[in-house]
């Protein structure tokens, strides 16, 4: 099973330039999910005792399944929030693959270790965070809040007696991402929310803190402010938290999975001043770093803290710790224990193109945010939510009820055109249904925003 085969070999050079012609062809349809029995139907059985054949496999995937997701990277995926791996990372990611490389201790994954801890630097430049700041590669936005999280908790409980006992809390906004609540759920941690979706200020938060009762304030332990909300692309006042957090002596989390790769681009830094005080930093590469999932990556000022959370402890583990094994180890630093070196391809990516061609690429990004806003703008039937924030424009169709939305969306992806979701946004207590874009892709044109607007009609 393991050996070489020369066909093989021929098939996965094929699946490269399968791969890489589908990256570089724009008019590719949108891909559309189907049922799983209809999947079934079409595919059959693939696990046998004796197996299929890789060539069999492999037309079935190309053949039937393939089509069947949706094509993260397409110029026309506005939802969510979607990626565009650089043609470098993504084949550098099947270098990552085929080098099996374990990235949790140096004593093993020195050489991919090296190159992450490269890119690494460069990310933590970015954050103007003091010498000594650094951080790890995650499996996403979610692992990294989860890491900093409980870093933060471990941290107020070294500090007190009574802490030890006592379920922390931390309070963030309404705009913060769903993972933030999740993964106060998984540690154990009450969240408090600050009932905001515009950009959370000094004052409200300090008022929030005030109105704490004694027991709530000493289970306080940390805020975090988001960099660049999911929804909406909205900075919080990360000079003003910042400010607080010092003076109540609270941990500092900033949440930048999306937002952190307009910590490059000169034309929105300035929104960001303060997040070089943080005590921790969400950043999601797999976003708008131009990598291929799954990539995220968490920041601490002081490591060292992390690690006092995270190591593990395990006598099969000793020698990685030894000091002949000298290094970093990854794993130290966040919740995972063996982990493929993720930050590799973006490694080669970086090395390859340069900073500049990052600025320029995520440039791109906010001012086609721009660009649509006054589209929006100029047409009769469509109206501005908000003013567009980093690369996300939320924007209303006139007359139109939430389910002329949904209708909207499914009718467009059924025709493999485009993939556009509504979203909600709120006014005062009541939540009205919008619609929303968020672009990463820098191939996406004027003329694909245009056609998907003209298609509101
Ligand atoms: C996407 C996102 C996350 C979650 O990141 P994953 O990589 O999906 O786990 C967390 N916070 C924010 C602000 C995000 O945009």
């Amino acid at each position: 099973m393991h050996k070489i085969d020369i066909d093989l070999v021929d098939m996965t050079m094929d699946v490269m330039k399968y791969v890489i012609d589908r990256l570089s062809n724009t008019k590719h349809k949108i891909g559309k999910p189907k049922k799983e029995e209809e999947l079934k139907a079409l595919v059959g059985e693939t696990i046998t005792e004796n197996g299929i054949g890789g060539e069999e496999a492999f037309k079935l995937w190309k053949k039937h399944l393939t089509t069947s997701n949706v094509p993260i990277d397409h110029p026309r995926h506005l939802a969510f929030v979607p990626a565009s791996p650089t043609r470098a990372a993504v084949m550098f990611d099947l270098v990552t693959s085929a080098s099996s490389i374990h990235g949790a201790y140096w004593m093993e994954g020195a050489g991919g270790i090296f190159c992450e801890n490269e890119a690494m630097r460069w990310i933590v430049s970015l954050t103007g965070l003091p010498e000594g700041a650094f951080g790890v590669f995650t499996s996403g936005g979610t692992a990294a809040n989860l890491s900093a999280i409980v870093t933060a908790r471990e941290y107020w409980r070294s500090l007190n007696e009574r802490n030890t006992v006592e379920k922390g809390l931390i309070i963030t906004s309404i705009g913060a991402h769903s993972s933030i609540k999740a993964m106060a759920k998984v540690a154990d941690i009450d969240v408090l929310l600050v009932d905001t979706e515009d950009r959370l200020e000094k004052e409200s938060l300090q008022k929030t803190i005030g109105s704490l009762p004694t027991q709530q304030r000493q289970r306080l332990f940390a805020i975090v402010a988001t960099g660049g909300t999911t929804n909406a692309g909205i900075v919080d006042d990360l000079e003003g938290v910042a400010e607080v957090c010092k003076k109540e002596k609270l941990w500092f989390h900033v949440d930048a999975a999306y937002g952190g790769g307009a910590l490059v681009a000169d034309s929105v830094r300035y929104l960001f001043k303060g997040i070089e005080e943080a005590d921790s930093i969400t950043i999601d590469p797999h976003k708008w770093m131009f990598s291929p999932y799954d990539c995220g990556a968490v920041i601490y000022k002081k490591p060292e803290l992390a690690k006092e959370a995270h190591s593990q402890q395990g006598s099969y583990l000793d020698i990685f710790k030894d000091e002949g094994a000298h290094g970093f180890n990854p794993t130290d630093y966040q919740i995972q224990l063996t982990r493929r070196v993720r930050g590799l391809p973006l490694w080669f990516s970086l090395a390859t193109h340069g900073t500049i061609r990052y600025r320029e690429a995520v440039e791109r990004g906010i001012e086609l945010a721009q660009i649509a806003g006054r589209m929006i703008e100029e047409s009769p039937h469509l109206e501005l939510v908000r003013a567009p924030s980093l690369s996300c424009v939320l924007y209303r169709r006139l007359g139109w009820k939430p389910e002329d939305y949904t209708h909207w969306t499914y009718e467009n992806h059924e025709k493999g055109f485009a993939l556009v979701t509504p979203t909600k946004w709120k006014v005062g207590s009541a939540y009205e249904t919008v619609s929303r874009f968020c672009f990463i892709n820098p191939d996406t044109t004027e003329d694909d925003i245009k056609a998907i607007l003209d298609s509101m009609n």
